[in-house]
């Protein structure tokens, strides 16, 4: 398990600069959620550090290794997206086991490690059946199970739940903090909610227009927002 490191982190496309010299640390095992609204690069800083997109200055590291020109599958990251793009041809278990089939890991591993994610998931009833056959959070665990099957030292989570009915979201808000306190691994989890983001969360970061406005604790951050900016974002007034 690993933290990870942005230093001086910038994002272009084009001419158009997004993201402004991010630093950021997150601490080995940590939760952190990343907060702020819609086109403020949140979706951005978490592609470049899973190596989605280019970082255009700047470094990211995962615990003591330089990861910014490294490719994808080889910094020990895994992404859960909103939209789960399950295969509609295999079985939950074949969907959680494909990326690892795919790099030729033996059979009885890659049996071994879905059924530890099932367990972990409580997908165990629902192995055999197909993504149409399966609600809608039960689709977004197999995604979570995906990523639970690669062994990442980093999950990196946009949006997750924001495709769920609001009951659902509270069932899968519950599931993702167990899952973080069973396997410990360092996360850091995108959210437009508020509740999800004081509840999950070890650090917030608020994100405006591509630079970090404040970190801090949730309740922290709560009590003493530096502005109303972050106020709005995270519930007192300021
Ligand atoms: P968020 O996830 O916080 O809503 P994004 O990271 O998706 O924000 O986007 C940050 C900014 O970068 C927005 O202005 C968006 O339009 C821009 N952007 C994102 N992806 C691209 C791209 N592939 N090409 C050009 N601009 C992009
Ligand atoms: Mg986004």
């Amino acid at each position: 398990m690993t933290g990870v490191t942005l230093e001086g982190v910038v994002k272009r496309f084009g001419d158009v600069q997004v993201i402004h010299g991010v630093n950021l640390t997150v601490e080995d095992g940590e939760f952190c959620v990343f907060v702020g609204p819609s086109g403020c690069g949140k979706s951005t800083l978490l592609r470049m550090i899973a190596g989605l997109e280019e970082t255009s200055s700047g470094s990211i590291r995962i615990g003591a290794r330089d990861v910014t020109y490294i490719d994808p599958s080889e910094r020990g990251v895994a992404m859960v997206f909103q939209t789960y793009a399950l295969y509609p041809h295999m079985t939950v278990a074949e969907n959680m086991g494909f990326g690892l089939k795919m790099t030729g890991h033996p059979r009885a591993e890659i049996d071994r490690k879905v059924a530890e994610a099932a367990r972990i998931l409580k997908l165990e009833p629902l192995l055999d059946r197909k993504p149409k056959a399966l609600s809608g959070g039960q689709r977004q665990r197999v995604a979570i199970g995906r990523a639970i099957v690669r062994g990442p030292e980093v999950f990196l989570f946009d949006e997750p739940l924001s495709n769920l009915d609001a009951e659902l979201r509270v069932e899968m808000r519950v599931e993702i903090a167990r899952l973080h306190r069973e396997i410990g691994a360092t996360m850091i989890y995108v959210t437009h909610d508020q509740v999800e983001a004081m509840t999950l969360a070890d650090k917030i970061v608020v994100l405006r227009a591509g630079r970090i406005e404040q970190v801090g604790k949730p309740l922290d951050l709560y009590n003493n927002p530096d502005n109303r900016f972050v106020a709005g974002f995270i519930g007192s007034p300021a």
